[in-house]
Order: C-alpha cells, then sequence, then structure tokens
C-alpha cells in the first residue's frame, strides 16, 4: 500500500513509514492510500472475537504494510493497554433507544485525541528505523491546551523521539497548565510562552520553516518531526473505533450482519468522521455521516451550500476543540470526491480568497454520505442537561453538541427510518468540568479545579484516573519565555 498527495495529479508514490515522517505531501496537500483497502464481511465477524488492540493491528495492517503484524501488534498491545485505558479503549455505550457513546475519552488526558497519540508516536519511532533515518525526532507542538498533553503522553518515553512544547503563558485553564506542568518522561520538555497561542505557533511555524536552526539540529542529531491531526498516522488509530462499534453493535444483538448504523461526529478539523468516511469505503455499513458543530459552523454551511467560506467571525465556546475555521482534513474527501485538479484549485482559492464554492457534482456526491447539523451554547448546555436528568448520561460539551446534532438529524426521518446511531463521545465530563458543572444549573465554583469535585458530588459519577489528585503531583516545568527565545531554548535543551 503506498501513499499519494492530495493536490499531486502525476500520484507520486510514498511508503506508509515515509508518509508518517513527512507528515505534509512536499506540494502541501495531505497524503491519501492509493486505494482502500476491503474489509469482507467475514473480516468484520473474525473482528468480533478479538480485542480492542488486536482489532486494530488487523485494520492497521492492512494500511502500514511496510510495518509487520507483529510490530503493529506489540505497538497496539502498549497503546491500548489496561493500565493507560482502563475498561478498555472505546466502549460503546447505549444512552437511550437508537443512540449509542462511542467513549474515546478513557486514555492519558482523557479526550479522543489519545486514541491516536499513543500509537502514532510508536509508528513514529519504527518509521525512523524503516527509513534509514540515523538521526532522533524532535517533535515540536504548540498548543492551547488539550493538544499539547495528548502529544506529551504520547510520546514520552518513546525511542528516538524527544518532545518539547510551548503553550500561551494565560492562555490555558489552571488544569490544563498543572497537566504539563506535572508530565513525566525524560524526553519531554514544556515551555510558556508570553504572548497568546498564535505567538507560540507562530515560534513554532518559525523554527520548522528555517533552514539555519535545522543544520544546526542536525548537527545535535536530531530532524524535526510534527504531531499534526494532518498527519496519516493520527488518522488511520481513528479508523479502527469505527469497525470497532459495528463489531461491539452486531456482538450486543443490536445489528445483524450488513445491517447499517449511521455515525455522528462533534466536527473541528475533520480528522475524526473522515476516518469514519474510510471505514466505509472499506466495507463497514454506514449509512450516513452527521457532521456536528458549534457556534462556529462552517461546516454545517458548507454542507448546506457547497460554500466553504471562512471570512466570518470567530466565536470562542465552551467546545474549544471544534473551535475552528479551516477544517484541513476535508482535503482529503474533496480529493476522493473531486480529483486532485479541482481540490489544488479549491486550495488555492482558500488560501488566496478564504472562500472555495465545490461544484454542484461534488457537494451532491458528498450529501450522500454527510449532513451537518449544529448546536450553539444555548443548545449545548441544555442537551448536558436533558441527558444527564432524564438518561442518567453526562456528557462534556463536544459530546453535548454531537448529541443534539444526532437528534436534529432523527427528526428529519421517518420513524421507520431510525438506525442506530453511533455517537462520538471525545472528551471525558471532567475534562471541562466547570462547564459542565454550570449546564448543570449550578454556579460555578472560583477554583476551576474545585468543579472536578463539585461536578463527581453533584451527579455521583467519578473523576477519571488522568484529572485525579492533579494538585498534589510535582511540578516540573516552570520556565517562560518570549516567543523570540524558542530557538535558543530548543537548542539548549537538545
Ligand atoms: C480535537 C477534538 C475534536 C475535533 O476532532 P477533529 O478530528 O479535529 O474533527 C472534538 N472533540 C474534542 C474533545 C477534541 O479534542
Amino acid at each position: 500500500m503506498m501513499y499519494q498527495s492530495t493536490r499531486d495529479p502525476h500520484h507520486k508514490k510514498y511508503s506508509a513509514a515515509e508518509v508518517i515522517k513527512m507528515g505534509l505531501a512536499p506540494d502541501g496537500g495531505l497524503f491519501i492510500p492509493e486505494s482502500i483497502p476491503a474489509l469482507t464481511f467475514e473480516n468484520i465477524t473474525e473482528l468480533c472475537g478479538d480485542s480492542y488492540s488486536i482489532r486494530a493491528a488487523k485494520i492497521l495492517s492492512k494500511f502500514l504494510t511496510d510495518y509487520t503484524y507483529e510490530e503493529l501488534l506489540a505497538d497496539c498491545n502498549a497503546a491500548y493497554a489496561e493500565t493507560s485505558f482502563p475498561g478498555g479503549a472505546a466502549p460503546l455505550v447505549n444512552i437511550h433507544d437508537h443512540i449509542y457513546s462511542l467513549e474515546l475519552w478513557h486514555g492519558p488526558t482523557a479526550a479522543f485525541k489519545d486514541m491516536a497519540l499513543q500509537i502514532m508516536s510508536r509508528l513514529l519511532s519504527r518509521a525512523l528505523v524503516k527509513t534509514g533515518e540515523t538521526n532522533d525526532a524532535l517533535i515540536l507542538v504548540a498548543t492551547s491546551g488539550d493538544t499539547g498533553k495528548a502529544a506529551l503522553e504520547g510520546y514520552k518515553d518513546i525511542d528516538r523521539i524527544k518532545i518539547m512544547v510551548f503553550y500561551p503563558v494565560d492562555g490555558v485553564s489552571r488544569v490544563q497548565k498543572l497537566q504539563m506542568a506535572t508530565q513525566t518522561g525524560g524526553n519531554v520538555n514544556v515551555c510558556a510562552i508570553r504572548g497568546n497561542f498564535d505567538d507560540a505557533q507562530t515560534g513554532v511555524k518559525k523554527i520548522f520553516g528555517d533552514a539555519d536552526m535545522a543544520a544546526k539540529l542536525l548537527e545535535k542529531g536530531y530532524v524535526l518531526s510534527s504531531a499534526n491531526s494532518i498527519n496519516w498516522g493520527r488518522l488511520a488509530p481513528q479508523i479502527v473505533y469505527y469497525v470497532s462499534a459495528y463489531c461491539d453493535l452486531l456482538n450486543s444483538g443490536a445489528l445483524k450482519m450488513g445491517e447499517t448504523m449511521d455515525v455522528c461526529v462533534p466536527t473541528g478539523n475533520f480528522g475524526n468522521i473522515f476516518a469514519g468516511y474510510i471505514a466505509k469505503l472499506m466495507g463497514v455499513p454506514i449509512r450516513h455521516f452527521v457532521c456536528a458543530s458549534n457556534k462556529n459552523n462552517i461546516l454545517t454551511d458548507f454542507l448546506r451550500t457547497g460554500i466553504y467560506d471562512r471570512n466570518r467571525d470567530f466565536h470562542l465556546t465552551m467546545s474549544p476543540s471544534m473551535d475552528i475555521l479551516i477544517s484541513s482534513n476535508l482535503e482529503r474527501l474533496l480529493c476522493l470526491t473531486a480529483g486532485e485538479e479541482r481540490t489544488a484549485m479549491y486550495m488555492e482559492s482558500l488560501k488566496k480568497d478564504g472562500v472555495y464554492t465545490v461544484d454542484s457534482d461534488v457537494l451532491a456526491a458528498i450529501n450522500e454520505n454527510f449532513s451537518g447539523f449544529f448546536a450553539d451554547e444555548a443548545a449545548t448546555a441544555d442537551t448536558i442537561k436533558t441527558y444527564f436528568e432524564s438518561y442518567d448520561y453526562l456528557a462534556d460539551t463536544h459530546t453535548a453538541v454531537a448529541l443534539s446534532s444526532a437528534e436534529q438529524y432523527i427528526t428529519t426521518l421517518d420513524s421507520a427510518e431510525v438506525r442506530p446511531i453511533v455517537v462520538d463521545s471525545t472528551a471525558s465530563p471532567y475534562k471541562f468540568a466547570a462547564d459542565v458543572y454550570e449546564s448543570l444549573g449550578k454556579t460555578q465554583p472560583a477554583d476551576p479545579l474545585e468543579a472536578l469535585d463539585e461536578l463527581a458530588n453533584a451527579t455521583g459519577t467519578e473523576i477519571p484516573y488522568p484529572l485525579r489528585s492533579l494538585a498534589k503531583r510535582e511540578v516540573r516545568f516552570t520556565r517562560v519565555i518570549d516567543a523570540d527565545d524558542m530557538p535558543a531554548a530548543v537548542l539548549e535543551w537538545c
């Protein structure tokens, strides 16, 4: 299985290891597999009897053909171990009637990015060997909170990799700051920046584009690499849980082989939902995808009109991981639907004017599989309250956006048309404890750390292990620097 760029009509091929090491294609496009491997009903039946790790290894082995099955199984066993994901990696919970929650947040940072980052680090470590790279990899991350912590947990103590995370000193929550400052691992570093997230992000981008810096790092034995959500190494592991959810519906008797399910995904960068679409193309019986957005509903508009227009107000919401105006991974769907040449044109137009309009045949093809719905802040809060009071299910803010969207989608169907719908639950409610607590009709405590205990007391649910006793952990990283000093800080550490 080889990979090619979404913008290259000549289809230059790359191996999986190269693609995972490179992240982005040289022409600025994203990597996609040259073809989609098939998953037969016999394959799916076999997966039904397997653990999550084995399901993951079997599915990944269809895409990462330059990795052996034994390597993938070892990495999946390590990534999805019971110690990291107590109770299982991606449990499917029936909330009510046809609505199921696919809980992707049982990992080390209590959010769904763990599902990919726990394994991608191991895949990158092997990619260095497979591509004959003699240097080690240095991962640099600018974060507004959650991605940085998930990346730190994913890369800590991984062979031949170092990771350094920069965050805006006043731009992350107290809980997020504590999570990063207390990070363990011998190969990790965390540094606060005086400035906002953009300053941190610009600083990291500058280092990536600086030839002089690259030469200095090479002298020290490092090549730069990124942990971005556009990396195929993050997308491929996300395909697994859609297959796994279908197996779990078969195992529970909710579906018979071949019967379809719907899927609803709280969407930001379009990575998670695109992984689900790949599962469908492989052969998993998925009928339709509901793309759920918060008040930043650029994708809802796109799926309804074919116009992607980022010239609009940006809103800060209580589901911050979906506060995004450029959904990078949408490019992959455009490529599969419209081809490389039209995709390159759309992306050029987005870069130049901040807007593109897809042709009507493209929109029609996309709408066969995807519809867009959104929940504003009031609808999100209302969903959290209703789901807790009526169904005894405590959802986080992102999951609530998806639950609201799933309900809206169901109302467009005749009752005979309603199928089981798998709603991705992307964060523990405790990750956004203060907003969840307030949505239940309570007053937020002054100290955000207190919100965790208050939420536990009010709902009788448990704080997940990564968020327990945060205040008691050893603080390891306290450094605050100017953005201009980022290159020096990196070199000094290496
Ligand atoms: C990153 C994230 C999302 C969005 O996922 P995409 O793959 O970017 O669409 C949704 N919810 C949470 C909690 C996240 O961290």
